[in-house]
C-alpha cells in the first residue's frame, strides 16, 4: 500500500487561520494558529525502526515501513500526496516564567488523516528542519533523544498510558552538533527523525498564547476547532454557546490530566519538563525530552540536570504541577467562558479527581479490593520503609504479588520467608539488616493482613496486580544502551527493547535481563540518570 493513499484531510490548517508569510524568518506570528512549512530534505535516510500496530492504526500496511519510499516520507524529504506541511504557534510557561510564543520549533505536521478504524490523526515530523519558530536554534534532533523517543512512546501506549504514539526512526545521515552537557563542549552527533502521531498536538500553552496577546478571536477559533474536533461529546450539535462548553471542556481537560498524572506515578515515568507547552489539551503523555524512570523509589528524584537547582519537576511533584499548568490554562480560557464559577470548580475537583484515582491504583498496585480505613497510613508507611534502602519500585510493586500471605494468617510468615520474593529490589542488599530488615518484614506482613481483609483469592489478586505492576519499563540505562549501539551502527537493540516494551506485564522469558534493575556502572553515567534538555 503506498503512501500516497493517506487520506489527508488537514483540518487545522483548513479551518484555523494561517500565517499569511511563508519564509524560514524567524518571527512573532500574530493572529494565526500556524504558519506553513515544508520539512528541509535530508542527506540519506534510512529507517531504523518502525511500529507496526501505529501503521495499522493509521491504516497503512505495516511491510510499507521496508520500502524505501518510507524513509524518503517520514524522513522529510517527499510530501506524500495531500500532505499541507506547517508549524503550530504556541506559547508556554517555562520553569514557571511566562515564555511568549515558542511554537513547533522543529515539528513539522504533515497534516491530518482520517483512518479507517482511529479516527482522525496528524502526522509530525520531529527533527524535520527549521521553521518560522526555530528561534536561534536548528530544528533538528538527535539520534540519542530521538530514540528516546520513540521507544518511551510506544512503551507508554503498551503500559497503557495515554501518548503520542511513534510510527517511524529515521537516521537522517546528517550532523547535528549539539552541546550535550551545555559545558562548552559541542560535537557532532548523527541526525534523525520521528514521526509523531496523535489526534492532535494541542497544548495548554495554544490558548495561552492569544490569551496572553489580547487576541479573543484566535483564542476562540482554537478553543471552537479544538472541541468541534476533539471533544464531540461537549460539542454536540454545536447549538450551545460557546461561553457554556469552555467549562465543560476545561473540566474534561482537568480529568483527563488528572488520569494521566496517575498513570505516571503508577509507572513511575518522571516527564522532566513540565511547562505548559508541553501538557497535552487531549491528556496524552507529549514531548519526550530529558524524561526519566524512577529506579530507586525516591519522591525528590528528577532526571533533568536543567532542572536540578529547584527540582520542580521532580517524581513527587508532577501531580500539583499539572495542577499549577491548569490553573494557567484557566486563565486563557476564563474570558470566553459565561462564568467563573464552573471552571474554578473544575480546576478545585483536579485535587478530588486525582485522590480517588490514585487511591484506585494504588488499591489495585497493591491487590486490595476496595479502598479502607487505615490505607493511606499504609501506603505512607510503606513509601517510608521503602526509602530505608534503595529500593527499585519496578521490581518490588511487581513482586510484592508473590510473597506469602497463608490463608488468613500473614503474621505467620518469617521475615525471610516474606522478604525472598522481593529480593532482587534492593540496590545494597547488604544494607538490608537489623533494623531495616525488621522493618521492611513488618510492613510485608501488615500489607499481608490488609490484602487478608481486602477479600481476594490469591490466584485473582496476582493476576489483578500483574496487570498494574509492569515487569519491563523503558529503564534508563537500557535506553542508553540501545543508544549507544545505534550510534555505533547497529539498531538490534532499538528494536529488541521495543519488541519487549510491547508486552510489559507479561514475563517473557529468556529476557529477564531487561528487567533488571540499574548496574552500577549506570549510576552517574549521563543519559542514565542524568540528562539535559539538548536534544
Ligand atoms: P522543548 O523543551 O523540547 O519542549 O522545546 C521548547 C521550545 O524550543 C519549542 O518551541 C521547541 O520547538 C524549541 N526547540 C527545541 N529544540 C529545538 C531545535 N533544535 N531547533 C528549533 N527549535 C527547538
Ligand atoms: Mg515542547
Amino acid at each position: 500500500m503506498s503512501l500516497d493513499t493517506l487520506a489527508f484531510t488537514n483540518r487545522f490548517t483548513q479551518d484555523l487561520p494561517a500565517d499569511p508569510e511563508v519564509s524560514l524568518r524567524r518571527r512573532q506570528v500574530q493572529g494565526a494558529a500556524f504558519s506553513r512549512q515544508d520539512p528541509t530534505p535530508v542527506a540519506e535516510p534510512r529507517m531504523l525502526a518502525w511500529s507496526p500496530e501505529v501503521a495499522e492504526l493509521l491504516g497503512l500496511d505495516p511491510l510499507v515501513g521496508e520500502s524505501a519510499d518510507a524513509a524518503q516520507v517520514f524522513g522529510g524529504n517527499r510530501l506524500p500526496t495531500g500532505a499541507d506541511p506547517f508549524a503550530a504557534c504556541y506559547g508556554g510557561h517555562q520553569f514557571g516564567n511566562w515564555a511568549g510564543q515558542l511554537g513547533d520549533g522543529r515539528a513539522i505536521a504533515l497534516g491530518e488523516i482520517t483512518t479507517p478504524n482511529a479516527g482522525h490523526q496528524t502526522l509530525q515530523l520531529k527533527g524535520a528542519g527549521p521553521t518560522p519558530y526555530s528561534r536561534t536554534a536548528d530544528g533538528r534532533a538527535v539520534l540519542r533523544s530521538s530514540v528516546r523517543e520513540f521507544l518511551c512512546s510506544e512503551a507508554m501506549h503498551h503500559l497503557g498510558v495515554p501518548t503520542t504514539r511513534a510510527l517511524s526512526l529515521v537516521l537522517t545521515g546528517d550532523a547535528v552538533v549539539r552541546d550535550m552537557l551545555y559545558d562548552g563542549n559541542p560535537r557532532p552527533e548523527p541526525g534523525a527523525v520521528v514521526c509523531r502521531v496523535a489526534p492532535s498536538f494541542t497544548r495548554f500553552g495554544t490558548f495561552q498564547l492569544p490569551a496572553s496577546r489580547g487576541d479573543e478571536d484566535l483564542l476562540r477559533q482554537l478553543v471552537e476547532f479544538t472541541i468541534r474536533t476533539d471533544f464531540p461529546d461537549i460539542w454536540g450539535d454545536g447549538s450551545t454557546p460557546l461561553g457554556q462548553m469552555v467549562p465543560q471542556f476545561f473540566n474534561e481537560v482537568c480529568t483527563r490530566t488528572a488520569a494521566l498524572f496517575v498513570h505516571w506515578m503508577r509507572v513511575g515515568f518522571v516527564h522532566g519538563v513540565l511547562n505548559t507547552d508541553n501538557l497535552s489539551i487531549l491528556g496524552l503523555t507529549i514531548d519526550y525530552g530529558p524524561y526519566g524512570w524512577l529506579e530507586s523509589f525516591d519522591p525528590d528524584w528528577t532526571p533533568n540536570t536543567t532542572d536540578a537547582g529547584h527540582r520542580r519537576y521532580r517524581y513527587g511533584t508532577q501531580p500539583q504541577i499539572a495542577q499549577w499548568n491548569l490553573l494557567q490554562l484557566a486563565n486563557a480560557l476564563a474570558v470566553l467562558a459565561d462564568e467563573i464559577e464552573p471552571i474554578q470548580a473544575a480546576l478545585d475537583g483536579y485535587g478530588d479527581t486525582y485522590q480517588a484515582g490514585y487511591r484506585s491504583m494504588m488499591a489495585e498496585r497493591l491487590g486490595w479490593d476496595t479502598w479502607q480505613e487505615g490505607d493511606d497510613e499504609t501506603i505512607s508507611e510503606l513509601f517510608e520503609v521503602m526509602q530505608l534502602t534503595e529500593t527499585d519500585q519496578v521490581l518490588f510493586f511487581r513482586d510484592l504479588a508473590r510473597v506469602p500471605v497463608p490463608d488468613g494468617v500473614a503474621a505467620v510468615c518469617t521475615d525471610d520467608e516474606v522478604l525472598a520474593p522481593i529480593a532482587d529490589a534492593f540496590y545494597v542488599p547488604n544494607e538490608v539488616t537489623g533494623e531495616v530488615r525488621t522493618a521492611i518484614a513488618e510492613w510485608l506482613r501488615r500489607w499481608g493482613e490488609r490484602v487478608v481483609t481486602g477479600g481476594l483469592d490469591t490466584e485473582t489478586r496476582r493476576t489483578r496486580m500483574d496487570a498494574v505492576n509492569p515487569r519491563f519499563v523503558l529503564r534508563n540505562y537500557l535506553a542508553q544502551e540501545a543508544i549507544d549501539a545505534a550510534e555505533a551502527g547497529d539498531a538490534g537493540l532499538v528494536n529488541e527493547l521495543f519488541d519487549v516494551l510491547r508486552h510489559p506485564y507479561s514475563e517473557q522469558p529468556g529476557r529477564e535481563r531487561f528487567a533488571a534493575r540499574r548496574p552500577e556502572w549506570a549510576r552517574h553515567r549521563v543519559g542514565c540518570s542524568m540528562l539535559s534538555c539538548s536534544s
